[in-house]
């Protein structure tokens, strides 16, 4: 049986001469540990499910993401992550919005699958709700880096003078996982710190099923990186399962089709992770660049941050 995994670690406008050579080698490093990660799972039979959750929190662990420790700020200067997880066998899904303190936010949406009659839990009851169930808590300076901080004082000048949609700067580093196990299973996860300054407990695409991750043994799994809104608008990660169970598309066109074609129409722009119970992958951004990477049966691991990467 085919086994695979793709992982992405955010969109934007990731532009070569922006990046340090430092930052970069620092950066496919961390993407290709987390696909080891999820590999040696896969390769040991484990689920989908549970490849995609360790591979996540070896990034929301890596102060480079925005997700876990390194998240952007709020516009009130704290850090409120989402995440969601979802089994393409049971369809079965666990997802937390807004959650403080948590450690690795993709266990607490895991732990919300397995063990709550609910799929969805936010803020202080999902923190109340990981407390319970024994997860690692941290202090909120945990999360904080510098970084981050310097681009949420960036965001709140530019605020003063008028609000920039188009610049797409700060918004990379939300992490995503896709997966096939020998078992034929498919499992989707995403996690982040959302927008920097967001406000009014703003939520993203990431933890929403459907839109942000999507997992279905019929058709595919998804994870999504981009501008939430746009993402939320289109329906993004369903709209390219639709299109491979009711038109019959391929992984690659259905989900070319939704980033390259819909997308754009209403004036967003992203990526997806995607892959199939064949072991496809579709990687399509519409952004300048993507980190991003994948393996399928523990051969070559493909690791890619810029447009013109092969
Ligand atoms: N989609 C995420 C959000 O809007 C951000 C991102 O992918 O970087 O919260």
């Amino acid at each position: 049986m085919p086994f695979g995994i793709a992982i992405h670690g955010g969109a934007g406008t990731i532009l070569r001469e922006k990046l340090t050579s430092e930052k970069e080698k620092a950066i496919r490093s961390a993407l290709e540990f987390a696909i080891q990660t999820g590999t040696k799972c896969l390769q040991d039979g484990e689920t989908a499910l549970k490849a995609v959750e360790l591979a996540i929190r070896t990034m929301e662990d890596n102060p480079l993401f925005n997700a876990g420790k390194g998240s952007v700020f709020t516009h009130q200067g704290i850090i409120e992550m989402d995440a969601a997880i979802m089994c393409g066998q049971t369809l079965n899904a666990g997802s937390v919005a807004g959650v403080r303190g948590v450690k690795n936010p993709i266990t607490l949406a895991k732990t919300v699958l397995e063990k709550s009659d609910f799929i969805m839990l936010s803020g202080k009851g999902a923190a109340d709700f990981a407390k319970q169930h024994q997860l690692d808590i941290e202090p909120l300076e945990y999360f904080f880096t510098e970084d981050r901080l310097q681009q949420l004082k960036k965001a709140l000048k530019k605020q003063k003078v008028q609000l920039d949609h188009s610049d797409q700067e700060d918004k990379y580093g939300t992490v995503g996982a896709v997966a096939l196990d020998q078992h034929g299973n498919l499992a989707a996860a995403t996690s982040t710190g959302g927008m920097t300054n967001k406000r009014y407990g703003r939520i993203g695409d990431s933890p929403l099923i459907g839109i942000g991750t999507y997992a279905n043994n019929e058709t595919c799994a998804i994870s999504c990186t981009g501008h939430g809104e746009y993402f939320m608008r289109s329906v993004v990660a369903y709209d390219i399962a639709c299109l491979m169970e009711y038109k019959g598309w391929s992984l690659q066109q259905a989900s070319e089709h939704v980033i390259f074609e819909k997308l754009p129409k209403i004036g967003g722009s992203g990526g997806v992770i995607a892959i199939d119970t064949q072991g496809n992958i579709a990687l399509p951004f519409s952004s300048k660049g993507m980190y991003r990477a994948s393996q399928i049966n523990g051969e070559d691991i493909h690791v890619a941050i810029f447009k013109d990467d092969e």
